[in-house]
């Protein structure tokens, strides 16, 4: 940048002993990411806007993210520091601290990134491939059979019509987070930055037929309906299943097949 600067300044007053310094009423922060422009203490002389960081590679159209604040989450992502925690650090060592909103902005990018792609890996390949076996076999592709049980936290469906048993839902339900605000609160999403915990402290884990009904809503959304439910006699997710269809939001009545060493 400053190459560019003098030789320009040069070019536009060459008689000018002006010195070359920042010019901070135009700076532009965005996280850790700087845009800046030099001015010349003499004369009118003021440069473009430069970039100060390396940019995403992206296609789509606007600003490219910076790569040093997607590190920097990826990063605060795997570690039990929060947003405000790494502020801190960087105040008292007396480096300019990312700014709040550009590091909450990249965080929530992240974390939801994360989540879907977690998700789609999960469900969407499997239920698709299971749609097209099914329309092969000449079975009603929007109806599936499922078991299911929830161990602590993540709550699973998986069909029960091959051999594989393959996962077709998931439902990670965690009171956990490692980010300092949850040891003394008991609610979600508290500090800034992504959170690990997605239900509140007062909720019970063992409520099954809630996570099942969240569940079988999802797989209703990617058009599957429950058909036979095969479970361990004190699980709900048979009795999620009937109050979705008495309800009217799925079609299909529900069967249950009880299970004793699930
Ligand atoms: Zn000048
Ligand atoms: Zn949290």
């Amino acid at each position: 940048m400053w190459n560019e600067v003098f030789r320009e300044h040069q070019n536009v007053s060459p008689h000018c002993n002006g010195i070359l310094e920042w010019d901070l009423s135009m700076e532009e922060k965005w996280g850790s990411a700087w845009r800046e422009c030099a001015k010349c203490t003499k004369c009118t002389y003021r440069s473009k806007m430069f970039n100060l960081y390396e940019e995403v590679a992206s296609i789509k159209r606007g600003r490219r993210a910076a790569k040093i604040n997607l590190g920097l989450q990826v990063g605060l992502h795997h570690t039990p520091i929060s947003t405000a925690s790494y502020r801190k650090i960087c105040m008292a060592s007396n480096i300019p601290p990312p700014s709040v909103s550009g590091m909450q902005h990249t965080a929530n990018a992240i974390s939801e990134k994360g989540r879907r792609r977690k998700h789609e890996r999960f469900t969407t390949t499997k239920g698709e491939n299971k749609k097209d076996k099914k329309k092969i076999r000449g079975e009603n592709p929007d109806v599936v059979n499922i078991q299911s049980d929830s161990t602590q936290c993540p709550y699973t469906v998986a069909e029960n019509e091959t051999y594989k048993h393959s996962i077709i839902n998931t439902l990670p339900k965690s009171k956990l987070c490692s980010k300092r605000k949850h040891t003394v609160s008991t609610n979600v999403g508290e500090h800034a930055g992504p959170c690990t915990a997605n239900i509140n402290m007062q909720d019970s884990i063992g409520n099954e037929e809630r996570w099942a009904r969240e569940c079988f809503e999802e797989l209703k959304e990617d058009g599957l309906e429950v058909n036979e439910v095969t479970t361990d006699p004190d699980s709900s997710a048979y009795r999620a299943a009937e109050s979705l269809f008495q309800e009217g939001l799925t079609t299909t009545t529900p069967s249950i097949f009880l299970t004793p060493d699930m």
